[in-house]
């Protein structure tokens, strides 16, 4: 590189330099109207970007290098962010044209989470960044979004759960303190995070005071230790990033919440909250289906909610109460109130820009029309009864900020400080006069000739304009002896004198000038007016997180009338008690009327259920809609069932489906199995568990074995709330005898030629059929593999039957009369004969002495078959 760089020309010196700085960043390098880019950093560009590649020199030389226009560079610099780089903006900073080499510098690196331009912000979606911190069997974390100015503080007490937390909270970019990061245990857990940026971050780089200083007003309350990551977060995002902190407008803890408990991330994919599993498509997904909100801020904290569902009965109630306030409203004053917020913009994205000095004139009007919706929603209020009124009426109307913003003007709102036209006119005496000498110039000009005419009895004065000495006075030589003292003569012809006045040279100065005058001075009082703004910025920043939470609850009410929504009723024993339960999403998706819904019936005696059923029965549907059910009622919402009784769970565990890890070395029974673990070492007594097929990936005498062993343990000693889902249909006899345990079963009926028709009807009992070959036929399974297939089972069927038989007589445990060897029977071949005997038989038909006797004979033949 030395030997090269003597080589180089200065300004690819200066390059080099820089990059040195910015090693792991895209460099962005200005040159004149172009921002370039060289070497590996071209050829990483130009294909995400899809760009030509070109090269710098030919030959030894050559250099891969491409280049975006500056002025579109927001839309590469996203671009580039969404595939999870950074880039460093490195400008010119002196003036290009001295002489000379142009001073460059790095002036701002964007990341993924910290780029605030429209292409990277989800209107109803958080941008987080989580920064870590701590030492590894301690860490602390915060999560912050600077597009909303919000940080949250959190302990995380095992490494694994910082997968869960970027799951969650869909963070894209990972700080983590440099020496926390180099410890091994640590970054063998870091490296294989995916999908996030990760950078490590030294706390010796962190001015602590400053950071502190800016932050305390938030952190005073909370230990050192877990404010940390905070102050390493004001550190990276001050230094690196360029951020100003002044746009955190709240820092809160969430961890440690006697009042919420944080879903995990299986529950968070398993109940596809955000996205569905099979496509990771959002359109399915639960909040897309329960949101009714019109403002971004709304979006953002039902998103947060169904992380942190409440896990207080009161608490939930409270919000439950607000929600049957607005649900009384009705659905066409909803609607008014639903217009009404939709026309309110994303107040805290709106404060960040103010405070990171990227605020337009448009914002603000943004901000004074959402203001004006406010006022709105208050008068619509006055009309309304209880907590709906309460929370409408009690709105802020931000008269300060109204008034601090009413000087602005509202036509033609410019997106552009530098063009001026922002401010209203009598705002200001200067501009109104600039503006004056823009529009009227020429008038005044004339306004002047006439007056020095008039005053001085001068009838031929005239006005006139050249390069050299600009506007003049122009007086014939036989009336120079009028002239004013004031005049100044400039030039003399032949037949008159041209004079310039200072009132003249004044305003001329002032209308050659008024143009730039004009965008300067509006720049200026822009500037000024965003610090007069700042005076009352925390009345919006209140307004913002009121609005969110009537808009969540408008939301929830508009959900319940509009979908057929119940108030559950939450209490904080074990019951959960559903009538006509259903499944928000599928029954949107197929239709209210064509979903068969279904109770849930869970008290201290039956905490378990069993459910057995066919292949595309619905077990796997009600088992999640339960616990969305409860997840809905514990955010606060109505939910989907004809009534509810919620006795609050402190968490959802779920276990769905299977899917291997091969990346990381586990196969797809070793993660059903750690998956299990981590439920049965986490739940609780209060917790609800669902689990869908435990003991599949192994072979049946062993996922059978294990699935009866937790059970068991489920049943006696963790004695959670337990939904199982199982095709075992062996374990149904296995929980006969667990007091607290309850087998259910999807009804099956069939049709004329005996095919299966799955009910979706949840009923008592266990069922001993698992339908799968029907359900393979529908699914197109070639007929030839399904005619062996049925063979197949057959014998499998009769080979268990006959063990099962025999060990039954062994341990004496079955009588051959007793009434279940009858169903046993119905599968063996000796009995064939006889089951067709019993088909023909019409009781109705029959005299009772007939009926005896066909009974006597039925006895006599089967203990005759039962000897073969
Ligand atoms: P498998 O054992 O094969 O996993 P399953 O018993 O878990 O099947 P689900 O996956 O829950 O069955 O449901 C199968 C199909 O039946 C789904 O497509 C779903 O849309 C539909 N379904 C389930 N429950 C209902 C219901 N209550 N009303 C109407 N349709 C339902």
């Amino acid at each position: 590189m030395a030997e090269k760089t003597k080589k180089l020309t200065p300004m690819m010196k200066q390059y080099y330099e820089i990059k040195s700085k910015y090693e792991d960043c895209i460099l962005f390098f200005r040159l004149g109207d172009f921002y370039e880019m060289f070497g590996d950093d071209a050829k990483e560009a130009a294909e995400i970007l899809d760009i030509t590649l070109t090269s710098r020199s030919k030959g030894d030389d050559a250099l891969p290098m491409c280049g975006i226009p500056y002025h579109s560079s927001e839309s590469y610099i996203a671009k580039l962010n969404q595939k999870g780089k950074r880039v460093a903006v490195c400008e010119q900073v002196s003036d290009p044209s001295q002489k000379g080499i142009v001073e460059r510098a790095v002036q701002r690196v964007v990341t993924p989470s910290t780029n605030m331009s429209e292409s990277m912000l989800e209107a109803k979606e958080n941008q987080f960044l989580l920064v870590v911190s701590g030492v590894a069997s301690s860490l602390k974390a915060c999560i912050v979004d600077i597009s909303t100015g919000e940080i949250y503080l959190r302990e995380i007490s095992k490494l694994n759960e910082i997968n869960s937390v970027i799951a969650n909270y869909g963070v894209k970019e990972l700080i983590i303190e440099k020496s926390l990061y180099e410890t091994p245990e640590v970054y063998e857990v870091v490296r294989e995070i995916e999908a996030v940026l990760i950078t490590s971050y030294p706390q010796e780089k962190v001015d602590y005071e400053l950071v502190l200083d800016k932050l305390n007003k938030f952190l005073s309350h909370y230990d050192n230790s877990l404010i940390d990551p905070c102050i390493l977060a004001g550190g990276y995002l001050t230094d690196v990033i360029g951020y100003e902190l002044e746009a955190i407008q709240r820092v809160a803890r969430i961890d440690k919440s006697e009042e919420s408990f944080e879903l995990d991330k299986s529950s968070v994919i398993n109940l596809e909250i955000f996205y569905t599993i099979i496509d990771g498509n959002r359109k399915n997904s639960l909040v897309n289906q329960i949101d009714y909100t019109k403002t971004s801020m709304g979006g953002r904290l039902l998103r947060k909610r169904l992380i942190r569902p409440l896990k207080v009965a009161s608490k939930i109630n409270e919000r439950l109460d607000i929600v049957s306030s607005f649900v009384e409203v009705g659905n066409s004053k909803l609607e008014k109130i639903q217009n009404w917020l939709g026309q309110i913009y994303d107040l805290d994205r709106l404060l960040a820009r103010v405070n990171n000095k990227t605020v337009n004139p448009k914002d603000f009007i943004s901000i004074l029309q959402s203001i004006e919706a406010v006022i709105e929603l208050k008068k619509i209020g006055e009309e309304l009864n209880g907590l709906a009124k309460q929370s409408l009426v009690n709105l802020h109307e931000c008269t300060k900020t109204q008034k601090v913003l009413s000087v602005l003007k509202r036509e033609e709102v410019k997106i552009s400080v530098k063009d001026g036209g922002i401010f209203c006119d009598g705002y200001n005496e200067e501009l109104d006069e600039l503006r004056d000498i823009l529009v009227n110039g020429k008038d005044y000009l004339l306004k002047i000739q006439k007056d020095e005419s008039d005053k001085n009895d001068i009838p031929t004065l005239k006005l006139g304009f050249n390069k050299v000495f600009g506007y003049y006075l122009e007086v014939s030589k036989g009336k120079t002896d009028r002239v004013p003292e004031y005049f100044i003569r400039k030039q003399t012809l032949s037949n008159s004198e041209r004079y310039i006045t200072p009132e003249l040279k004044e305003y001329e100065e002032k209308v050659l000038n008024a143009q730039d005058r004009v965008k300067e001075l509006e720049f200026n009082l822009f500037n000024e007016l965003i610090e007069r703004f700042k005076e009352s910025q925390s009345e919006i920043a209140e307004l913002s997180s009121k609005l969110a939470e009537i808009d969540v609850a408008v939301s929830q009410a508009t959900l319940a009338l509009s979908r057929n929504y119940v108030r559950p009723e939450i209490r904080e024993d074990k019951t959960i008690e559903i009538k006509d339960g259903r499944h928000p999403v599928i029954e949107s998706i197929i239709g209210e009327s064509s979903f068969i819904p279904n109770d849930v019936s869970c008290s201290d005696d039956e905490i378990i259920k069993i459910i057995t059923g066919p292949n595309m029965g619905g077990k796997s549907t009600y088992l999640r809609q339960t616990a969305l059910i409860c997840l809905l009622g514990q955010i606060g919402s109505y939910v989907p069932a004809s009534s509810a009784v919620i006795g609050v769970v402190d968490q959802i565990f779920s276990r769905v489906g299977a899917a291997d890890n091969l990346s990381m070395g586990e196969s797809t029974f070793m993660v059903e199995m750690k998956e299990t673990a981590y439920i049965l070492n986490q739940a609780t007594e209060k917790s609800l568990i669902i689990m869908d097929e435990v003991g599949r990936g192994t072979s049946t005498s062993d996922g059978l074995s294990l699935a009866s062993g937790i059970v068991d343990f489920l049943s006696e000693k963790l004695k959670s709330r337990v939904l199982f889902a199982t095709h075992y249909h062996e374990l149904v006899e296995h929980v006969n005898g667990l007091k607290n345990v309850h087998n259910l079963s999807i009804s099956v009926t069939h049709d004329e030629n005996g095919k299966p028709i799955f009910l979706h009807k949840i009923v008592s009992g266990g069922i001993d059929k698992s339908y799968g070959i029907e359900v393979a036929e529908s699914a197109g399974i070639p007929e030839e593999i399904l005619e062996n297939s049925r063979k197949y089972l057959k014998q499998h069927e009769v080979g268990a039957d006959k063990i099962k038989l025999e060990q039954d007589r062994q341990t004496q445990k079955l009588s051959p009369y007793d009434q279940s060897s009858l169903f046993v029977a119905a599968k063996d071949n000796r009995f064939e004969e006889l089951i067709n005997s019993v088909k023909q038989i019409d009781v109705n038909k029959m005299t009772p002495i007939q009926a005896l006797q066909n009974l006597n004979e039925l006895v006599e033949s089967i203990k005759e078959k039962s000897k073969l």
